[in-house]
């Protein structure tokens, strides 16, 4: 060949595998949200865990804006919303629009395309962030309602607390029941959760909202990740799981620091497991990012060798700050720049579209 065929030919090829880059879709789609987890209480985290986190492996950053429908500062039902269907709505709705239409799920929208689906939070499986991927209502407060509605669901996986909304009901059904008749292993602590091998499983580890990790929660969103990675990956068309460290937030609203790091470091935890699993497989894209910032945190001092961090809370509740948003994998470059809340849920449904 003559340098200008072989230059000729190597352009060609160039051109060939950037569209080859631009056509990538990943397999499988892992999202994870922070409640309240906002840029502070990240670099708090990162500061007394000796300037290091897992989520600093993800190569591309950004920020997202999370105001609701009718308010400036959202809640975690409009904010889980926007995350989970792509739409903004009025705080205190799950999977609705602000008209109280149900909105599918990108969940939903996994499942249509064939692959299973997952949800894991450090609290009951009812309440608003793992409900805005799952349910359909008016208000968070109807956790017998939302609970119901994990059997119209196609989610094959959901590990957390809330065993009382299926059990103990004003309407007197034992909701497990309906479970197992559509093909779900109900377990009721972690044991059984870890040692499942194949199949549909809902994962109902306390009767509420399971403990704080200083409350003795332990590994329960390290261990469920895995089971559900381990089950869902038994797919032929891959999986989409949602995990939420959603004690963040509470930390937060009490303006306990220790509480907040503790719950911080626990979901960076999960989050290198995630990495490691979406490294080796290759074909996982991973979104990291919060619903919305809590308490107003800020950094006055650090001193990563001694894990030593200074902050201070400027509010009780919810802040309108953007949120970081961390990618990693296949389509990860995407998520940079700045987006609405609503277009992390949609760009995801694009890259799980055929
Ligand atoms: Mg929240
Ligand atoms: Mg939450
Ligand atoms: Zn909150």
């Amino acid at each position: 060949m003559t340098t200008y065929k072989k230059i000729a030919a190597a352009a060609i090829l160039c051109i060939f595998s950037l569209n080859a880059m631009a056509q990538q879709k990943p397999k499988n789609v892992i999202y994870m949200i922070g409640d309240g987890m906002g840029l502070a209480q990240v670099y708090a985290g990162m500061t007394a865990n000796h300037d290091s986190l897992n989520l600093l492996r993800c190569p591309f950053t950004g920020f997202s804006r999370t105001y609701s429908a009718n308010d400036y500062i959202t809640d975690s039902a409009a904010g889980g919303t926007a995350l989970a269907c792509g739409v903004k709505t009025k705080n205190g709705m799950i999977g609705m629009n602000p008209d109280s239409v149900a909105v599918p799920s990108v969940l939903d929208y996994a499942a249509a395309n064939d692959k299973k689906t997952g949800v894991i939070a450090s609290c009951s499986v009812t309440h608003a962030t793992p409900a805005s991927f799952v349910a359909h209502q008016n208000n968070r407060e109807m956790n017998e309602e939302i609970a119901a509605d994990y059997l119209k669901s196609p989610v094959d996986v959901f590990i957390g607390g809330g065993l009382t909304y299926f059990t103990k009901r004003k309407d007197k059904k034992d909701l497990t029941k309906d479970l197992k008749k559509k093909g779900f292993t109900v377990a009721t602590d972690m044991d059984e959760v870890k040692n499942m091998k194949s199949g549909k499983l809902a994962g109902l580890v306390a009767k509420d909202h399971p403990e704080s990790i200083k409350g003795g929660r332990g590994d329960l969103l390290l261990d469920g990740t895995n089971t559900a990675i381990r089950l869902l990956s038994q797919g032929e068309n891959g999986f989409f799981l949602m995990i939420e460290g959603s004690q963040i937030d509470w930390a937060c609203h009490k303006n306990n620091e220790s509480y907040m790091i503790a719950e911080m470091l626990d979901f960076d935890k999960v989050i290198g497991a995630v990495l490691d699993f979406a490294a080796k497989d290759g074909n996982t894209l991973v979104v990291i990012t919060a619903d919305h910032e809590t308490g107003g945190l800020t950094i006055l001092n650090g001193d990563f060798q001694k894990g030593k961090v200074s902050t201070q809370f400027n509010t009780l509740q919810h802040t309108g700050l953007m949120v970081p948003v961390y990618a990693f994998g296949p389509g990860a470059e995407k998520f940079s720049g700045i987006h609405q809340n609503t277009e992390i849920s949609n760009m995801i449904k694009n890259l799980l579209g055929k």
